[in-house]
């Protein structure tokens, strides 16, 4: 006879779950496994909310089962380690982010790029390898194969440096990898949110002359004096556009609202690099013209692996980079949600979990 989940993993556990595709989160009781021999169990201090959060609890990607727990920016303290656990002890201070396994073995994981391994498997509300489901850091604490667990930097803020995990890595590793990492180099952010506003941030941290792009004429003086970007400009403003033809080396387009690329291929130098971290639902319309006539690529960038996240934080915490962020109670996530819908926050939310998620 098949034994329960609940036998099999005895460790109770509370968090705030979605039961439906209103996306309506509520407290959830549910199980997660014992403490491995490799495994890192630990108290949930601080959670981000991610826009994918928002996609995931309303099953927009159309793979969500239910109920699920998200939350992908997770810092805690440790509570207890396995016995062959080697990098952490409790009391240290770690993260989680996007990913909690994976299949090392493949050539991704062979060099560190867990994060395009084909059996990754992801934070909250998909299959673990024992079968069972993941369960993300909207609840009280999380357990976890210690490979995919960060250290936390001694001087690295736990509330604004959680939404890192994910907002941070997704736009450092494609600054890293597509060579634009380089100081004095131009850069332009495309769409200034909790992704775009941590690429200011990250671009201005290698030496970059950072030009945002945005929508919204308003949030130029946030641009310019709160993250310190050198250049705004109204994406919609053709004339705008056009006094930036030809400068930029490269572009981190974080927009996941279908929009029009080809302005920006145009903002690029020869050689220059469009690289999108957002996922429009629509196919983007390229022009074969607007590459060739430059040499110029364009590409896409998801999270990172963990050798990465682990460099990103060190990076983040020798340079002061955290997100701006607006710490809230956990019964307030319904309404936290509501408004990251109407991109009402500067720039992310952060639910202070250890504080006011409490047992039923
Ligand atoms: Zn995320
Ligand atoms: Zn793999």
């Amino acid at each position: 006879m098949a034994t329960s989940p609940e036998t099999e993993h005895p460790v109770k556990a509370f968090g705030y779950a979605a039961r439906d595709t209103s996306g309506t989160l509520s407290p959830l009781t549910f199980s997660r496994r014992a403490t491995g021999e490799k495994d890192v169990r630990f108290k949930v201090l601080y959670c981000g909310i991610c826009h994918s959060d928002l996609h995931f609890i309303k099953n927009e990607w159309g793979f969500t089962t239910y109920p699920v727990t998200p939350g992908h920016e997770i810092v805690g303290i440790v509570t207890e380690v396995g016995s062959k656990v080697e990098k952490f002890k409790i009391g240290d201070k770690v993260g989680v982010g996007c990913l909690v396994g994976s299949c090392r073995s493949c050539e991704n994981c062979d060099i560190d790029f867990e994060q395009y391994c084909p059996k990754q498997v992801l934070t909250y509300g998909v299959p673990n390898f024992d079968g069972t489901k993941t369960y993300g850091g909207y609840s009280d604490h999380m357990v976890s194969d210690e490979h995919f667990v960060l250290r936390w930097p001694e001087n690295l803020p736990l509330d604004a440096g959680a939404p890192l995990l994910c907002a941070g890595i997704t736009t450092y590793s494609p600054l890293r990898y597509f060579g634009l990492d380089k100081p004095g180099m131009k850069i332009g952010v495309v769409g200034l949110g909790g992704l775009g506003h941590v690429a200011v941030k990250m671009a201005k941290a290698f030496g970059a002359e950072v030009t945002v792009f945005s929508t919204t004429p308003a949030k130029k003086q946030e641009s310019l004096v709160g993250l310190k970007a050198d250049h705004f400009i109204v994406s919609k403003d053709e004339k705008e556009m056009q006094s930036v033809a030809g400068t930029l080396d490269g572009i981190i387009d974080t927009v996941s609202a279908t929009h029009p690329i080809a302005p920006l291929l145009n903002a690029l130098k020869a050689q220059g690099k469009l690289v999108l971290v957002g996922a429009p639902e629509k196919p983007l319309e390229v022009a074969a013209f607007s590459l060739i006539m430059g040499r110029k690529i364009v590409g896409g960038s998801n999270i990172g692996g963990l050798k990465e996240t682990q460099e990103m934080l060190d990076f983040a915490a020798k340079h002061g980079i955290t997100a701006d962020v607006e710490v809230i109670p956990i019964d307030y996530v319904n309404t936290a949600m509501e408004r990251l819908l109407k991109s009402d926050v500067r720039y992310r939310f952060v639910i202070d979990v250890a504080n006011s998620l409490k047992a039923e």
